[in-house]
């Protein structure tokens, strides 16, 4: 049993390395292949060379006997005949022929009885005939092929050079003509020949062990089609270990990660529930400072939740495990009563104190959350009016439904404020319907104060909008001196938070308006140069 469990849990990191090897043998077949097709190309790219020269050769050679303006098969037309033969290394012989009868030629000079030439196998489109195999027919028991034109014919051995007649393993080929109909010469072993389908090429997709390549020449009208026979990767020990090797680690190394985050999301979804039923939230305040003359006039109490090492996790991480898991209520009542617990004591000393807490939108239709709301308030004497209620602006919850719950929170006597205000859907008609106190704007857009982007335009239209309706504003995740001049500025009644001001700490940490602070008040005057 205990076997069984522990090879399930190691079971990601198995079938990672098995895909991983599935996927690297998949792979090296490829690269294989691709090895291969271009070991073939170069083969015939090697063979279409060799058939071009010969060619091109042997057709300027006819064109020269053809055009020497000689009397054929004279002492001169056979001197000049030979002088042709030996300039070129692809044919060893050149004749005169009338009739199909042989006349002369460079190496037997004079014939006598003169040889007659069968019928040509092949005619191509330029006209040029071509023989296969001809035996004896200029020296007895010597095989050639032959190529005439007009009075002229030239013979060639139908062997191939060394390295195109005997290729490695696996290839072979066929030189035709373009047509196909005429085969010049073949090479490789049998077997591999009979693979040869001449003029056909591997696709790029097929990764098949049979190769194909063909190629015709532009200049000459001769074609190459060849073959290859490719190993497969399994049948490549060295090759296959290596793939294997390979694929088993990267393979097993994602699996193992995946289950490491696996381990450590179930962990996080057990250490938040775990939080949620026996209390392990604390809290964190970052300072709410009105930027008119720099008084912190409040908190935002935020939630913190460490794993089980002692290391923080992001609340934009557990609050939506929370959410999800059904348990982010209880939470927000530990959040509440914690909050109004550690800042009662500044709520009670100034009335323009207010302390801000996080509600989910399951939070605000919660009738029975609004009731220990009022019971806790009650008990620490903390004012309504000195808490406000956040609530995102991208709660999804049903819209009529969520508004009635904040007008009863409202009637209550709590301040609502719209969190992450300008990311979600509200529009002024929206707005309107809703009874709230202030808008929280996004961080996003703070951040784009003082470019010139769209993002940086909506500061000023959100400033606006509040200042028709008559709520507050407040600026979140102010970083730099001139965002809170600019603000102030635009929005002469603006709260702001953020860095500048200071970050999030305990309760004991929290002091009262800092140096910074007071800088807005003295920079006041001072045109940051942003408006
Ligand atoms: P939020 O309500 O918009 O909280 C403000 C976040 O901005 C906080 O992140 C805060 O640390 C960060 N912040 C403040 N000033 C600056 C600044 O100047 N620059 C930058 N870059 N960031 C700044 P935090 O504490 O990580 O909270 C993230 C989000 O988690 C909160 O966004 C809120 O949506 C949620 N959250 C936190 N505590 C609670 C809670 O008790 N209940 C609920 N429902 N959600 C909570
Ligand atoms: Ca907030
Ligand atoms: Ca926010």
């Amino acid at each position: 049993m205990q076997m069984l469990r522990r090879l399930t849990r190691w079971l990601p990191v198995l079938i990672g390395a098995m895909a991983g090897m599935l996927v690297m043998l998949l792979i090296g077949q490829i690269a294989q292949t691709r090895i291969d097709d271009f070991r073939l190309r170069a083969y015939v790219q090697d063979i279409m060379g060799f058939m071009s020269d010969a060619s091109v050769s042997s057709r300027n050679a006819l064109h020269d006997a053809m055009y020497s303006g000689a009397v054929p098969c004279n002492d001169a037309d056979i001197l000049a005949l030979r002088r042709v033969a030996m300039r070129s290394p692809y044919f060893h012989d050149i004749a005169r022929v009338h009739d199909s009868q042989l006349l002369c030629s460079a190496v037997a000079g004079r014939f006598d009885p003169a040889p007659t030439l069968p019928p040509a196998d092949h005619e191509t489109r330029n006209g040029v005939k071509l023989w296969h195999t001809l035996t004896g027919i200029v020296t007895p028991g010597v095989q050639v092929n032959a190529m005439g034109m007009g009075d002229v014919v030239v013979f060639s051995p139908p062997v191939l050079p060394e390295r195109l007649a005997t290729p490695g393993p696996g290839f072979a080929s066929v030189a035709s003509t373009s047509d196909m109909r005429f085969v010049f010469w073949r090479a490789g072993l049998a077997q591999d020949q009979q693979r040869i389908t001449l003029g056909q090429t591997s696709r790029w997709l097929d990764i098949g062990p049979l190769r194909q390549f063909s190629r015709c020449s532009n200049s000459v009208d001769v074609c190459a089609s060849a073959v290859y026979t490719s190993s497969r990767i399994v049948t490549n020990p060295w090759g296959l270990l290596l793939a294997l090797a390979i694929g088993a680690v990267a393979g097993g190394a994602m699996g193992q990660s995946w289950r490491l985050r696996q381990r450590y999301r179930t962990s996080i979804d057990w250490v938040t529930q775990q939080a949620a039923e026996s209390g392990g939230i604390h809290l964190v305040y970052q300072p709410l400072v009105r930027l008119r003359d720099g008084k912190m006039i409040g908190v935002e109490a935020l939630a913190r939740l460490n794993d089980s090492a002692g290391n923080p996790i992001s609340p934009d991480m557990f609050i939506p495990i929370a959410e999800r898991r059904g348990v982010i209520g209880l939470i927000t009542r530990q959040v509440a009563r914690q909050a109004l617990i550690e800042m009662h004591g500044r709520a009670l000393a100034d009335p323009e104190f207010h302390i801000s807490i996080n509600l989910a939108a399951v939070d605000v239709v919660d009738s029975t959350f609004h009731t220990f709301l009022n019971h806790t308030a009650a008990s620490l004497r903390v004012p309504r009016a000195q808490i406000a209620l956040e609530v995102t602006e991208r709660s999804t919850d049903n819209m009529t439904r969520l508004r009635e719950a904040l007008d009863r929170l409202r009637v209550d006597g709590y301040q609502i404020h719209i969190d992450d205000f300008g990311t979600g859907f509200s529009n002024l008609a929206y707005l309107s319907t809703l009874n709230v106190d202030a808008l929280k704007i996004d961080r996003m857009f703070t951040q784009a104060i003082g470019t010139d982007t769209v993002s940086s335009a909506i500061v000023d239209q959100i400033c606006k909008m509040a200042e028709l309706l008559s709520v507050e504003v407040i600026v979140e995740g102010l970083e730099r001196q001139a965002q809170a001049d600019y603000m102030l500025a635009i929005c002469p009644d603006a709260i702001g938070q953020g860095w500048l001001f200071g970050k999030a700490v305990p309760a004991d940490e929290l002091e009262d308006s800092g140096p910074r602070i007071r800088q807005i008040t003295e920079n006041n005057d001072n045109d940051s140069g942003l408006k």
